[in-house]
């Protein structure tokens, strides 16, 4: 009673302050079991991202506790005269304000409150665990390392949302062997742009299904997944070498993803570029020891940059007596740069949350609530030579501002029925530019100057033919988007005719004008 006396206070406060933008009879019928926000702290939050670049406030956010308040909120919305945008939000972690709705309402997923929507349910027998859409990975894996199961296929980072994740691939070491995380997803529930729910997989509901995987929120809000698990290793052997040639580093590489599904191979292969001062000490590099520091010069780097390849071993503490054995043989087939081998071992926990550590790092120097002007492409492999001359020998110059991830994956471990878009290779790599700007009268690590760069890259691999897709893309026409999509332009605007008629879900990727 009390919750529902507060809601109509809330939306009435709603009338009040949009007009009748929203059709406040619909809302005003509106009843939810979570809590519908006009706080400051949440519009401003939702009218946040991780990128920093752009703001958009809603009108109001809801705090579901359950599918079906997701479920009213959007049908709502959908049958309302007047008609309104629908943005899940999942940890705000996008960089162009893909979460946002401008005058809309958000639906805030993560699990907060006193009625918050179900815990993950782990199925030992069946080796899978269901999750609200919400749920961080973080929390995902804690709950299923109670059985000693975990999820096969990761992202660097673990303080995503599932459903944000979903909506694009989630990719990170393991995609070359396990396929991106949308590869390793049995069942979802979803709410269409009409407001039903609906339950979704291979054979259930398919369409959706295939719709909703890397879909960028545009056909339906994931309110539950069936993710795959695998038996959890306890340890980890992670192991960095250099090289100075790219063509030797690419080589070892793309050697080691096609090791895919054979025994003895790396669990995880990613690598990064550096490119930096002399000295590997970016922010991902905290691994090489500080009181040691590497020097660039020392070790012949080609036009002063240096790759770095990463990968793992994982273990269970009972087979530790034979996995060094199996590093050194896999190892032996490599030809990175003579006793530049650098190899640490952790709690397998410890290694997935790596990137947290230097959050709370970069936290505490206030370097993390800056501007990100990110950028990520997928690179077609016959091309990655050229990307390499032209961009991290070229464009980049001597100053990243960030790291710079390289790593290739297998086409062959995704789906093509999926709305996510790759390059038309059987391996392309992930190019990740993870730049932070700052305002510290440097103008060479000002967002102007690395927002430029971004386009000169881009424009650099349509000038030379390097058919690059944006993974987390960003356009702002349709024009854009329709060549992003290229052939499958009319599989995925057909599906938004179906799931969501009235175009009001996600609004800030941009890809359609809602009907409102
Ligand atoms: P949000 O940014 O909140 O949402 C992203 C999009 O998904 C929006 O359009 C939103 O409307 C939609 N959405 C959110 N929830 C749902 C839902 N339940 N149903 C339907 N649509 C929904 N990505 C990788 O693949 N690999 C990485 O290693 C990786 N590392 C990262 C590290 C950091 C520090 C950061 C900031 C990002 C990283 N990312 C990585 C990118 C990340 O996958 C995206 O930002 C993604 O959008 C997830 O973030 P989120 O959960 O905060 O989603």
């Amino acid at each position: 009673m009390a919750t529902k006396f507060l809601l109509t206070l809330a939306i009435c406060r709603l009338i009040v302050t949009v007009g009748l933008t929203l059709d406040p009879a619909e809302l005003l019928r509106l009843e939810v079991e979570g809590q519908l926000s006009l706080e400051p702290a949440d519009i401003g939050s939702a009218s946040r991202d991780f990128g920093g670049m752009r703001s958009a406030e809603p009108l109001a956010v809801l705090h579901p506790a359950s599918a079906d308040d997701v479920a009213r909120l959007v049908k709502s919305a959908y049958e309302s005269a007047h008609g309104f945008g629908v943005s899940a939000r999942g940890h705000g972690h996008s960089i162009n304000g893909q979460a946002m709705t401008r005058n809309g309402m958000v639906i805030q997923m993560s699990r907060r409150g006193s009625r918050k929507p179900a815990a993950p349910r782990v199925s030992e027998k069946l080796m899978y665990v269901d999750v609200w859409g919400g749920e961080l990975w973080i929390d995902v894996l804690r709950s299923t390392l109670e059985y000693g199961l975990a999820p096969k296929s990761w992202t660097d980072y673990l303080y995503l949302s599932v459903g944000g994740t979903l909506s694009n691939a989630g990719i990170s070491g393991q995609a070359f062997n396990h396929g991106p995380q949308i590869s390793n997803v049995y069942e979802l529930d979803v709410v269409t742009g009409k407001g039903e729910v609906l339950t979704c997989s291979k054979e259930e509901n398919p369409e959706l299904y295939h719709a909703v995987l890397g879909g960028l929120g545009q056909f339906g809000i994931i309110t539950r997944a069936r993710i795959a698990l695998e038996r959890a290793p306890t340890r980890v052997k992670w192991i960095r070498v250099l090289y100075s040639n790219f063509s030797a580093f690419t080589q070892d590489q793309e050697y080691l993803i096609s090791l895919h599904g054979h025994k003895h191979k790396f669990d995880y292969v990613e690598g990064f570029v550096i490119v930096d001062e002399g000295l590997i000490n970016n922010w991902r590099s905290s691994f090489f020891s500080p009181r040691n520091p590497v020097k660039i010069s020392s070790l012949n780097a080609d036009g002063g940059v240096l790759y770095c390849l990463e990968i793992t071993k994982n273990y269970q503490e009972s087979n530790a007596d034979t996995i060094d054995q199996e590093v050194e043989a896999l190892l032996k087939k490599l030809n990175f740069i003579p006793a530049s081998e650098f190899t640490t071992e952790l709690p397998y926990v410890d290694f997935l949350d790596r990137v947290h550590k230097a959050e709370l790092k970069l936290r505490s120097k206030n370097l993390w609530d800056v501007p990100h002007p990110w950028l990520n492409l997928f690179v077609p492999k016959s091309k990655i030579a050229d990307f390499d001359k032209g961009v991290f020998k070229g464009i980049l110059g001597n100053n990243t501002s960030g790291p710079i991830l390289i790593y290739p994956m297998n086409k062959n471990k995704w789906d093509e029925k999926s709305s996510v878009v790759t390059p038309d290779e059987d391996v392309f790599y992930l190019v990740a530019l993870l730049r932070s700007a700052l305002d510290n009268g440097d103008e060479t690590q000002g967002l102007d100057y690395l927002s430029n760069q971004n386009r000169q890259i881009l424009r650099f691999c349509e000038e030379t033919g390097i058919n690059v897709k944006q993974y987390l893309p960003h356009y702002t026409t349709q024009q854009e988007w329709k060549h992003h999509f290229g052939d499958k332009w009319s599989l995925f605007s057909r599906r938004k005719l179906e799931f969501d008629p009235r175009r009001i879900l996600a609004t800030g990727q941009r890809i359609f004008t809602p009907s409102l």
